[in-house]
């Protein structure tokens, strides 16, 4: 394998990587509800592209919101269960000392 006879200089390397950014994605005022989009692609904001509603922005809200409360009703219903079973411990705890009297 061939090799680097000597060393880049700081200089060489910096012009080599002059040109290595990151550019600005090309935005477009979306023409439905006027918001900043990428061009050619469909608004996230309202769902349409070129005049026609391609997603169902709502829908997909409605889902987020309702796959929210099924968690929280998870959680309750975890909640109750241990709640359940402590009044148990302590109905078997008195239960206990009834019998010793
Ligand atoms: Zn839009």
């Amino acid at each position: 394998m061939t090799a680097p006879k000597s060393r880049g200089t700081k200089s060489k390397r910096d012009k080599r990587r002059l040109h290595i950014v990151l550019k600005k994605p090309n935005l477009v005022k979306c023409q439905k509800c006027g918001k900043l989009i990428q061009s050619h692609v469909v608004c996230s904001f309202c769902g349409y592209y070129k005049g026609r509603k391609i997603i169902d922005v709502l829908k997909k809200k409605d889902r987020k919101k309702r796959e929210e409360e099924e968690k929280k009703k998870k959680d309750k219903d975890k909640g109750k269960d241990k709640k359940k079973v402590e009044n148990k411990k302590k109905e078997i705890v008195e239960l206990k000392k009834t019998a010793k009297k």
